[in-house]
């Protein structure tokens, strides 16, 4: 037998025993758990004390994937409690969890670049993959250094690179509905370079992006300023004069679901104007499901009045930023991390998706007097509850309901 200095790629472990998880489970529920929110999911979803109602989405925090993801992280630790555990970036985009996860010794390595930091690790080292997946360039890396791999993947967003690896396979471009500087849109982009890394692949955001690349389809033009303007957004070699002749539009699963589909409907519009048939058009709508019972569940709460809605969630987090955006068009929407940007009745820190920064705001008026006050709340896939009840009791105490009372319900 001939010797390699070369690590050989260590086979998949199941970090998910029966006897890690009984301990996972416990660990997991007494860090993230809120029976006050249970309660008030039981009672209907909404809880009234004194003047002030709270109303909680039917349907918020914490979804499948991200579930899956957290219980693989500190089922890894408990597997492995004596080698260095890192992290691809961060396991989703919460900073409650992730703050968890650094205090039982996980490291997060940068996940935008391959950094010199990846050369360091050894065969003895445990990689965990986030819940957004990773670019296929990482993924070969740490096998290739013979590294444990527990993968938190998210099934769905494994959906959508079959999807678009199906694309590349016949010569379709992927049009990724997605933000260029998402974990997950990455990883897809990676994927749809296909098995050979022949594949291509142009991400668009905006539907003023969207109506760019349509004009191009439709009518030709400027394949410098094509380029240009898209130079980040396109796989190596794009060339819009032979890209675009048969494309296939997939999104990252976290979008706004009305937002894809007019980018879906623009796109074909355009290829039917240009070959006077759909023929050279695909689309596969990859929004996962809890997303779109988040977004779905917000709808319904907004159909009844109510005065302020707050939003908990990251900042990064993709479609915790879209439940704001649906919020923002009924009514005053507050986009917080956690209670503690409840400062007081005066002031309130929140995150301004249009200026793309946390600031502070007065409370709408209604607030600060003693008439009734209906308050919503929701939160996004990677919000744990124990953020939410915070918020309640944040919000309780702010308007003078004290403490005992809620913990008594
Ligand atoms: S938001 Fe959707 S894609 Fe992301 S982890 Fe949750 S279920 Fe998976």
């Amino acid at each position: 037998m001939s010797e390699s200095a070369e690590p050989q790629k260590r086979p998949r472990v199941n970090v998910r025993r029966p006897d890690v998880m009984t301990q996972v489970n416990a660990e997991v529920e007494r860090h993230y758990r809120s029976s006050i929110v249970e309660k008030i999911r039981a009672a209907g979803g909404e809880i009234t004390l004194g003047a002030t109602t709270i109303r909680l989405a039917q349907q918020f925090g914490f979804c499948y994937g991200v579930e899956r993801a957290i219980d693989l992280a500190y089922a890894a630790r408990r597997v492995f409690p004596d080698n260095r555990i890192f992290l691809i970036g961060e396991i989703i985009h919460n900073g409650e969890v992730n703050r968890q996860l650094v205090d039982m010794g996980i490291v997060s390595l940068p996940w935008k670049e391959l950094s010199a930091d990846y050369d360091q690790l050894g065969p003895e080292d445990v990689v965990i993959v986030p819940a957004f997946g990773a670019p296929t360039t990482f993924m070969e890396k740490i096998e290739q250094l013979g590294c444990y791999v527990v993968d938190t993947t998210c099934g769905d967003v494994m959906k959508v690179w079959k999807r678009v690896r199906g694309y590349a396979k016949d010569g379709i471009t992927s049009i990724i509905h997605g933000k260029a500087g998402h974990e997950e849109t990455q990883a897809t982009a990676s994927r749809a370079l296909g098995e050979d890394g022949q594949g291509h692949y142009l991400i668009v955001l905006t539907l003023e992006e969207t109506d760019a690349v349509c004009r191009y389809i439709r009518d030709g033009g400027d394949r410098q300023n094509f380029l240009d303007r898209f130079a980040t957004k396109a796989s190596k070699g794009f060339d819009p004069d032979v890209h675009l002749r048969k494309v296939g539009v997939a999104n990252q699963t976290t979008m706004l679901k009305s937002e894809t589909e007019e980018i879906q409907r623009r796109v074909r519009e355009s290829v039917v104007a240009r070959d006077g048939s759909a023929e050279n058009f695909l689309v596969f709508d990859t929004i996962c499901g809890a997303t779109q019972e988040r977004q779905d569940a917000l709808f319904e709460m907004l159909r009844r009045p109510m005065d302020l809605l707050f939003v908990v969630g990251g900042y990064n987090s993709s479609n915790t930023t879209h439940l704001v955006e649906i919020g923002e068009q009924s009514l005053p929407t507050f986009f917080i991390r956690n209670a503690q940007c409840l400062e007081s009745l005066q002031e309130i820190v929140h995150y301004d998706l249009h200026r793309h920064s946390e600031i502070a705001s007065a409370y709408p008026a209604t607030l600060l007097g003693e008439a009734p006050v209906v308050i919503g709340i929701t939160a996004g896939a990677s919000c744990p509850n124990n953020l939410i009840e915070d918020t309640i009791f944040r919000i309780f105490e702010m308007r003078g309901v004290d403490r005992s009372e809620l913990a008594g319900i």
